[in-house]
């Protein structure tokens, strides 16, 4: 190992934060966000790392640095430590005030990364060396939908045997958390097709497309659980008559008067997603769902055609993780502080796009807490940042 500056591992981690948020890395800044992952690159080198900086194409083509920096001695499996690297906002100059460092991305998430350097000069304080198949990943584009996110965890996640994500964690009173639930969601779609009838003349003779459709949706949204219960969600719903529907970017100048309401309407189409922690779940909220379609087909005899669209798996937070997460639990209240378990996130990240989130060991949520993500106010808390870094040397040293 090459020599290491004589700091200690926390002012190592909190000049590396700095520097990594006077770099401006918004997302879609391809120059700001390579020297970025070049920055943190260097930063590793001296544990034994070694990095490359691949482009990966965005949607529409354009090249964005992805960070993947391994170990050259690779051990039987892969631990992998994953971030992005991109900002909501362009970076100000960052500063320091008493225990919070204020900087863009000081929070989300450039302290996950500083706080892993950290805990990598404290094992090597300790004589100790990393796993030697940890690979750090930094992505560019999770802040904005992420498909070189999603692919990159695809890629790497296959094969992997534990998953550290080094997204913030949130403040806990005076403790802290951790996450080790985040729930998958499926996208779907309720298409109602019914029969057209002038309502003043022929209105028995009529089939209320819009009538079974909103009918169904509202009571599927009714079918959403408190606590850690799946939620329904519809969220857009249009009907009318056919032409209404189907040509919306043109028709929808008669939203507001009275044309056509002499009309039953024939077409009405629902939108929405449900989310779940588990996939039984899942199957129990998608079922219910498919019995309201049967029902509301035969109370409104209109042809209605339901489908999952999309769907995301969800990390189930009694996983293959909860036995590691236990044992960080115990390892913060050893060093005085508590550290709470949040098993229900409701946002999407980096290990819902594991090839199966549920088989691998997943820490989410390492990196330290503060506040003002997305804003001008962003900062991280300097103690968190302490706590982070023995909390994720501890998980480096059991994962070893
Ligand atoms: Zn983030």
């Amino acid at each position: 190992m090459d020599a290491i500056a004589p700091t200690t591992a926390l002012e190592r981690s909190t000049a590396l934060l700095e520097a990594l948020c006077a770099i401006s890395s918004p997302s879609g800044d391809a120059t700001g966000l390579r020297r970025c992952a070049e920055r943190l690159g260097r930063e590793l080198e001296p544990f034994g790392f070694a990095f490359e900086i691949e482009d990966e194409a965005t949607a529409a083509g354009e090249p964005q640095p992805l960070l993947v920096a391994r170990r050259p001695t690779t051990g039987g499996g892969r631990l992998l430590a994953v971030g992005h690297l991109d900002t909501v906002l362009p970076a100000i100059t960052p500063t320091r005030l008493g225990d919070r460092l204020h900087g863009t991305g000081a929070l989300d998430m450039k302290g996950g990364f500083a706080a892993l350097v950290g805990a990598l000069q404290t094992l090597a304080e300790r004589g100790a060396d990393p796993p030697p198949d940890l690979v750090v990943l930094a992505v560019p584009d999770e802040e904005v939908g992420g498909p070189i996110s999603e692919a990159a965890m695809r890629r790497f996640g296959d094969g992997a045997r534990a998953v550290l994500v080094l997204e913030p964690g949130l403040p806990r009173g005076d403790g802290e958390s951790l996450v080790v639930g985040r729930r998958g969601l499926s996208v779907w779609r309720l298409e109602a097709r019914g029969r057209a009838a002038h309502s003043g003349l022929a209105f028995a003779e009529g089939r209320s497309a819009l009538a079974a459709a909103a009918g169904w949706a509202a009571e599927v949204q009714g079918l959403s659980e408190t606590g850690a219960g799946p939620i329904v969600n519809a969220g857009r719903i249009v009907g009318g008559d056919s032409e209404f529907v189907q040509d919306l970017g043109e028709e929808h100048r008669f939203v507001g008067t009275s044309q056509r309401l002499n009309v039953v309407a024939d077409r009405c189409i629902v939108e929405g997603e449900a989310r779940y922690l588990t996939l039984s779940d899942r199957d129990r909220v998608l079922d219910a769902m498919r019995d309201h379609v049967a029902a509301a087909a035969a109370r409104w005899q209109v042809e209605l055609h339901f489908e999952v669209v999309d769907e995301i798996l969800p990390v189930p937070p009694s996983s293959a993780g909860a036995g590691l997460a236990a044992t960080l639990v115990e390892a913060a209240a050893a060093d005085g502080w508590t550290l709470e378990l949040e098993t229900d996130r409701g946002g999407v990240s980096f290990p819902n796009f594991l090839p199966d989130p549920s088989a691998v060991p997943v820490i989410d949520g390492l990196g330290p807490v503060g506040c003002g993500m997305h804003t001008r106010d962003e900062y991280v808390s300097l103690r968190s940042l302490e706590r982070r870094i023995h909390l994720i040397a501890q998980a480096l040293v059991m994962l070893a």
